[in-house]
Order: C-alpha cells, then sequence, then structure tokens
C-alpha cells in the first residue's frame, strides 16, 4: 500500500535551523504550504508538527497551514495558470484548450518561519 509522507519532521528540523540562527529564539509562527495534489488533511499535519515540536522551540508555535492551488500549463499553447479547482484537466484562459495539472515537487513546504525577537519581547 502506497502511503503520501509527510516530510514534518523537515519542516520541523528547517524551523529549528533558524530558531538556532537566532540565538535559539523561540519559534512563534510557521507558515506551511501543502501541495494541492498531495491529498493531505491540514489538521493531520497540524497534530504531527505540534506532537513532534513538543520539547523543542518551535512548541507552542502558531501554525498557518494553506493548500496551494493547483498549476496548469496548457498543452497547446503552453501557458501556465493556477486555478482552485480540483479536478485534473481544466480549460485554458488564453486558447480555451484543455490544461493538463502540473506535480509539484514536495507534499510539505515551510514557506515562512517567525521567531521571537528577544530585543523586542514583553519582558
Ligand atoms: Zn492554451
Amino acid at each position: 500500500m502506497e502511503q503520501t509522507v509527510i516530510a514534518v519532521d523537515q519542516i520541523l528540523h528547517e524551523a529549528l535551523r533558524v530558531s538556532r540562527d537566532h540565538d535559539d529564539a523561540r519559534v512563534v509562527r510557521l507558515d506551511i504550504e501543502l501541495s494541492p495534489s498531495g491529498h493531505i488533511d491540514p489538521e493531520a499535519v497540524r497534530r504531527e508538527l505540534v506532537a513532534e515540536a513538543s520539547g523543542t522551540a518551535a512548541e507552542g508555535a502558531e501554525l498557518s497551514i494553506v493548500t496551494a492551488e493547483h498549476h496548469y500549463r496548457c498543452s497547446s499553447c503552453g501557458q501556465l495558470f493556477t486555478s482552485p479547482a480540483g479536478s485534473a484537466a481544466v480549460e485554458c484562459p488564453a486558447c480555451e484548450e484543455s490544461a493538463v495539472a502540473l506535480e509539484r515537487p514536495g507534499v510539505c513546504v515551510l514557506t515562512s518561519v517567525e521567531v521571537a525577537n528577544p530585543a523586542s519581547g514583553s519582558d
């Protein structure tokens, strides 16, 4: 049985690397983008990240998890465009021929990391 591998440990690894670059600053927010072709439940990613982050600098971080739009390329004119439509093929906005969905690399991408800034902390 084939299973989608969610690279949650890689996401966390990257977040903690950013934390170390900032004198082990606490991670306050992670922005994560999921591939629409991965069919991943954002809540499953959230649960796994919360569990994995426990006891690290990323514990308690706010998690923003969004599913990316589908990317398409027209097979007739080569036009690239995005569409939130979930179908495998949609109509090209330029020439109205059918376009096919592009696979994106990776199922789970960390798009930004926000760490606490000790210089502007509340204490
Ligand atoms: Zn086209």
